[in-house]
């Protein structure tokens, strides 16, 4: 299973594109920062995919954000 990378805002929202059909998934952090960092996403196309969820603008992150690693 391929692992996608997101990173949500202040407002725990985060956005991540299909690698299958490369649609653009809107997901809402909120719901999973409790529990995990991982989630399962499905997109409307059938793709199942693991998705990585990490804060933007985080200092342990910030370099990765902007580099797009
Ligand atoms: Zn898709």
């Amino acid at each position: 299973m391929r692992i996608q990378k997101a990173y949500f805002n202040d407002k725990y929202e985060a956005s991540v594109v299909c690698g299958n059909c490369l649609k653009k998934q809107a997901i809402n952090a909120l719901q999973f920062k409790k529990h995990a960092n991982r989630i399962i996403a499905k997109c409307s196309c059938g793709s199942i995919f693991l998705v990585s969820l990490r804060r933007a603008g985080g200092a342990p992150t910030r370099m990765a954000s902007v580099l797009g690693s």
